[in-house]
């Protein structure tokens, strides 16, 4: 079973180079399942017992449920769609030394640089394009090698072993081809879009790993991939939603864009995004604002993100006593500083999930001397003020574009959130 789904995650992810790919992958599966697509632009109309679901900006989606009866309260799991990664600059192509043509990226968010040198590469992301005297977006995935980082050799660079600093203008740009390749690039995201060079009038592109997802280990026990943070929560999540009764509660699969860059988007965590949906639910079930705030009263929040398992050459990076590792369970996120949403009342209604769900769950603090990272748990709580839980799945390698997490967990996550939107 965990195999199986190990598989199917890894099938997912490689469908999902961008977070617009997983917003529409995710489409696909919603619709599979009898959902129906609103727009944000148009009157919602709702059911008492129908399901739907809505995009924004093409990379964030929110699904739910309204139940045949009162409504009583939304059970949420939020996540999210982006990962860190190279965008493609305006005016890309660079001729170095006369010979070569390489293309002009900045970073998006905080990225391992040093995993991404001298491995096929590709790119992937949406343009637009006019069509019918309208600007629309299409989506693109090249979908072959086509582009590589070359590392510089160590006797050209004695110190590459000793801790070196990467400058993303200087060290990171991708070789697109030889000189004869100028003016190509566009030419060939246009062929991978279906369009013409000329018809496209912006693009929103990004480099993704070509490495394909893998399963290993003595006992095949682990699995790596690329973007595992945070689109094996995003899968979970959305297996467990689509497998759950959801008969007396709103269900809601939340799938955010941005978090990597601080979620202040319209379409992160920080945008009115989850409010506006929830809001517009209430609404069209004849609710007022009164109404929308009982219910968010009696609302929980899984903010789901992944979690950093103890490292096997670093022992000494993990708090002495929380101590997460691969293949152990979800991980329960805790920070005195807020950094994470979870709270003593949050974290026992979790465990008490975990226990009806019969999945093991583990807990994370960082060391008292690290600060660590955050997320869009107690972002949205600007928004959307719930009772929540961060919680995410163990992982190593964390914002490589080729991360490492265990086989077992991504069925235990299934699990939980199956009977949290029961
Ligand atoms: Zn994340």
């Amino acid at each position: 079973m965990s195999k199986e789904t190990a598989r199917e995650l890894i099938e997912f992810i490689e469908k999902s180079p961008t977070s617009f790919h997983a917003a529409a992958v995710m489409g696909e599966m919603l619709e599979d399942a009898g959902f129906v697509k609103l727009e944000e632009r148009d009157r919602w109309e709702l059911k008492r017992g129908g399901q739907y679901y809505t995009v924004r900006n093409g990379s964030a989606l929110i699904a739910f449920t309204v139940p045949k009866e009162e409504l009583a309260g939304f059970r949420i799991i939020a996540s999210h769609s982006d990962s860190p990664s190279f965008k493609i600059k305006e005016n890309p192509e660079i001729l170095a030394d006369g010979q070569y043509v390489k293309l002009n990226t900045e970073g998006y968010g905080g990225m391992l640089c040093a995993p991404w040198f001298d491995r096929p590469l590709s790119v992937a992301g949406r343009i637009a394009v006019k069509e019918n005297g309208r600007v629309i977006t299409k989506l693109v995935n090249v979908d072959r090698d086509l582009l590589m980082i070359p590392n510089l050799a160590v006797h050209m660079n004695r110190e590459a072993n000793n801790g070196y600093k990467y400058n993303l203008q200087k060290d990171m740009l991708p070789l697109l081809g030889e000189a004869s390749g100028k003016g190509k690039f566009l030419k060939i995201i246009a062929e991978a879009g279906g369009v013409e060079e000329g018809d496209i009038l912006g693009h929103d592109l990004f480099l993704y790993n070509r490495q394909p997802g893998t399963i290993w280990g003595a006992d095949e026990e682990f699995l790596s991939i690329g973007r595992l943070d945070d689109l094996q929560c995003a899968f979970a999540s959305l297996k467990g939603f689509l497998a759950g009764a959801k008969e007396k509660y709103g269900a809601v699969h939340c799938v955010m864009d941005n978090e990597e860059v601080g979620s202040e988007t319209k379409q992160g965590a920080a945008s009115t995004f989850l409010f506006d949906v929830l809001f517009r639910i209430h609404k069209a079930l004849g609710g007022d604002y009164e109404d929308y705030l009982r219910c968010v009263a009696d609302s929980f929040m899984i903010s789901a993100d992944n979690a950093h398992a103890v490292h096997p050459n670093y022992e000494d990076k993990a708090d002495p006593v929380n101590r997460p590792y691969l293949n152990k369970g979800i991980v329960i996120k805790y920070s005195a500083n807020q950094k994470y949403c979870t709270d003593g009342f949050s974290a026992a209604v979790f465990k008490e999930i975990c226990r009806r769900a019969e999945v093991p769950y583990q807990t994370f603090t960082n060391r008292s001397d690290m600060p660590g990272g955050s997320t869009l748990g107690n972002i949205s709580m600007a928004q959307v003020s719930v009772n929540a839980v961060d919680i995410g799945l163990p992982q190593l390698a964390m914002h490589s574009p080729y991360e490492t997490a265990g086989v077992e967990d991504t069925d235990y996550f299934i699990k939980a959130a199956r009977v949290f939107f029961e």
